[in-house]
């Protein structure tokens, strides 16, 4: 007799898989999740550069990695495999950990970029789809070339007061507003996302020219690191423009709402699931599928920038890296971190 109440349970659980895949339309309970298939890719389609979609709905094909290490900048969480992005803002970045270095600021402690072929992730970030998004720490990097292990465990660090919206002035310092103010001041950046308190940090003390902080845009988080987002590269046709930010700095009610209630008020009602959790391929372009289905390159190091002078930023930005891509040259060791 006891051993019958666990068979009928089993069968009546098979019985509903059952009934629920034949109710479900053809097809349907084959594909499977797109943060699934494109967060499984090691390497990036070893296309023409484009960016497919929006930043948060969308693919890259042609996507350069920049190096663990620069003279300027170190990349963290290496094990992530998000070091990924479009030639355009790879290239932009190391140009800002150069210029940022002549500012003050030590050099990039890189965060995210993209997956090798973009798309939604298995974890984090709603956006970063694209390979137009870049994030970096809020922390100056430190002299000492930090070990792969202690890229994994190092942390960031928060420029505001603990439990609080403002700026920690025992944290931030002239350098921070340096890198941002950098980073603006390219053509190519549209978006700096940061937290309110730190655009109100900006508003209230930037002196002479305040044309960059309409790019500077507050947003939920980023206290720990700044965001960048560029444009649709030219050449990205399937890429999906974002309204331009309102004119003006930005240091108006649309900041002040940020300083009420409303904006940290819990949500109401059923937790809806995170759409990167539940993007299927068919809603991404039709161009990821030939993304996901493209070779990868030779090698992750003959599509890296700044990796022992396999691909210089004048390469990349030359539309060389495609060249690269195809030569079949033997792959040098890896450098060791340290
Ligand atoms: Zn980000």
């Amino acid at each position: 007799m006891n051993g019958i109440v666990p068979v009928w349970t089993s069968c009546r659980f098979m019985l509903i898989a059952l009934a629920i895949a034949f109710a479900l339309p053809p097809g349907a309970q084959a594909e499977p999740l797109a943060k699934n298939l494109f967060g499984h890719k090691k390497l990036p389609a070893a296309i023409a550069p484009k960016a497919h979609g929006f930043y948060s709905k969308g693919c890259l094909a042609g996507g350069i990695a920049i190096a663990a290490d620069g003279d300027h900048w170190q990349a963290m969480r290496l094990s992530r495999n998000r070091r990924w992005g479009h030639p355009r803002l790879i290239t932009l970045l190391e140009r800002l950990s150069r210029e940022a270095a002549q500012d003050g600021w030590p050099g990039l402690m890189v965060g995210d970029i993209s997956q090798p072929r973009g798309g939604p992730m298995l974890t984090g970030h709603a956006s970063h789809q694209i390979g137009l998004d870049a994030d970096i720490w809020l922390r100056p990097m430190p002299k000492k070339r930090l070990s792969r292990k202690e890229r994994e465990t190092v942390s960031a660090i928060s420029v505001l007061k603990k439990n609080s919206l403002y700026v920690d002035d025992r944290v931030w310092t002239r350098a921070h507003a340096a890198v941002l103010k950098r980073a603006a001041s390219y053509a190519e950046v549209e978006r700096i996302l940061v937290h309110p308190g730190i655009k109100k940090k900006l508003c209230d003390t930037v002196k002479g020219d305040r044309g960059w902080l309409r790019k500077i845009r507050p947003f939920w988080g980023h206290h720990y690191h700044f965001h960048v987002r560029i444009g649709c590269p030219p050449g990205s046709t399937g890429c999906k423009r974002q309204a331009r930010t309102a004119a003006g700095d930005g240091c108006d009610k649309s900041l002040a709402w940020w300083f009420t209630e409303e904006p940290w008020r819990p949500a109401k009602g059923p937790k809806r699931p995170k759409r990167r959790d539940v993007m299927k391929l068919s809603q991404l372009p039709k161009a990821c599928r030939a993304v996901l289905k493209a070779a990868g390159p030779v090698s992750a190091n003959a599509v890296t920038l700044g990796y022992n002078g396999a691909l210089t930023a004048a390469k990349a930005k030359a539309g060389v890296f495609s060249q690269v891509m195809s030569l079949d040259v033997p792959v040098p060791r890896p450098r060791p971190v340290n």
